[in-house]
């Protein structure tokens, strides 16, 4: 599970985000919405390891990490703006992270392979992302991250920059890959449809501070507040 006690964060004299308290079971689709500005990739980056608290306890899978290095936590992210390794096949690309932790050479062609059938990668896997679309890059992205199978993988609003048949493509594999993997997960986006669609759990956030969490359903149904129900559209 990944466990945020009472995060603060602040830069300089702005709180990024204050009182962040919640608690994801092994496994769940969390989504995290809210307008520009709110919060949500400090939310993100902080779990990463990539921002440091400046407040409250973080745990993850029971160890408390807030003063672990972001590459000891077993946290996979991937950003809207990925970078694949130019000179590298799809298929290297996603066994990159596999080589690094030493896994055996069966575990990793197994890997990979499951992955790219899960993304609609498999025909592609020899070519090198310059011969592929934003879409099938991203996939890559996606892939590479998930292949080592962390425990908790972090996604910040990574399908933003697709056209919106391939978002909701894309969409569609990353929840089979969820179904599949059962990897914990923490998904940013500003799309209302795959925050309902995706989410076991959402998290709605406004000026640093949760506003409410719940089912998707519920929260729609029964907004806590009016900035909940104006940014999700719930009926008056
Ligand atoms: P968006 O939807 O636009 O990506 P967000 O919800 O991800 O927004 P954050 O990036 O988490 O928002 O930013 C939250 C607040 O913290 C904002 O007011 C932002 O200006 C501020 N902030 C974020 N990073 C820094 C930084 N490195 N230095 C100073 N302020 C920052
Ligand atoms: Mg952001």
């Amino acid at each position: 599970n990944v466990r945020l006690e009472d995060i603060k964060r602040r830069f300089n004299n702005v709180t990024a985000i204050e009182d962040i308290t919640f608690e994801i079971p092994d496994g769940e689709f969390w989504v995290l919405v809210g307008p520009s500005g709110c919060g949500k990739s400090t939310i993100l980056r902080t779990i990463a390891g990539l921002e440091s608290a400046t407040s409250g306890k973080l745990f993850i899978g029971d160890r408390l990490v807030n003063n672990i290095p972001a590459r000891q936590r077993d946290v996979a992210m991937v950003f809207q703006n990925y970078a694949l390794y130019p000179h590298m096949t799809v298929a290297q690309n996603i066994a990159f992270g596999l080589q690094m932790r030493k896994f055996d050479a069966k575990t990793i062609q197994d890997r990979v392979v499951t992955v790219a059938r899960s993304l609609s990668l498999e025909h592609l896997l020899d070519r090198k992302p310059k011969q592929l679309s934003g879409g099938q890059q991203q996939r890559v992205a996606l892939g590479r991250a998930i292949a080592r199978e962390p425990q908790v993988f972090l996604l910040d609003e990574p399908l933003s920059n697709l056209d919106a048949q391939l978002r909701d493509d894309t969409r569609a594999e990353l929840k089979q890959l969820h179904q599949k993997l059962g990897i914990t997960t923490i998904y940013v986006t500003h799309d209302q449809v795959e925050a309902m669609t995706l989410a076991d759990k959402i998290v709605v956030l406004n000026n640093g501070r949760i506003q409410q969490i719940g089912e998707p359903q519920s929260i729609y149904g029964c907004p806590a507040n009016r900035m909940v129900a104006t940014f999700l559209g719930s009926p008056p």
